[in-house]
């Protein structure tokens, strides 16, 4: 038995325009005055959590199996991401012990959501709610993030791999 934690990051940024809109965070849509500009549905948290699976069996990046050059993915619902990691980890005798996010933007605000995109990210991940995290932070308006220009996600997760 083996375990083996992986790291994802990844960062999105805001349309210029100003509309009555929606984001999608872990599955779950807040509402926002600007869209996120992807390839895919946008859904960093989505992303980074992916990269963080495929980080933990030693399986790359979400863009080796998805690049965004490959217009099969636009407008693509990021659980696709999520759950072709998933069955990776599957295949590798493996199962998902827990993930960890933090949300870094300094809006929209976090904390009102923050139940509902856990709910969201345990059902995707099939995880117990316990073992699902998600924690949100400002950047005390420094860089561009600090500037609303854009929104950023980290995730860790554990893997135990069964020999
Ligand atoms: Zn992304």
């Amino acid at each position: 038995m083996k375990i083996k934690v992986g790291i994802g990051y990844d960062v999105h940024k805001f349309s210029e325009e100003k509309t009555n809109t929606h984001i999608t965070l872990g599955g779950y849509k807040i509402p926002s005055e600007r869209k996120i500009i992807a390839h895919s549905d946008g859904d960093l948290v989505l992303h980074a959590i992916t990269d963080s699976l495929l980080g933990a069996i030693g399986a790359g990046d979400i863009g080796y199996y998805f690049p965004p050059s490959e217009l099969k993915w636009k407008n693509a619902d990021s659980k696709i991401f999520v759950k072709y990691a998933l069955e990776l980890i599957k295949e590798k005798k493996g199962t998902l012990n827990n993930v960890d996010i933090i949300i870094i933007c300094e809006s929209p605000k976090i904390n009102p959501h923050r139940d509902y995109i856990r709910n969201s990210l345990a059902d995707i991940l099939g995880l117990e709610i316990d073992d699902v995290n998600v924690k949100a932070t400002t950047v005390e308006k420094l860089g561009a993030i600090g500037r609303e220009e854009g929104i950023a996600c980290q995730a860790v997760a554990c893997v135990t791999i069964y020999n």
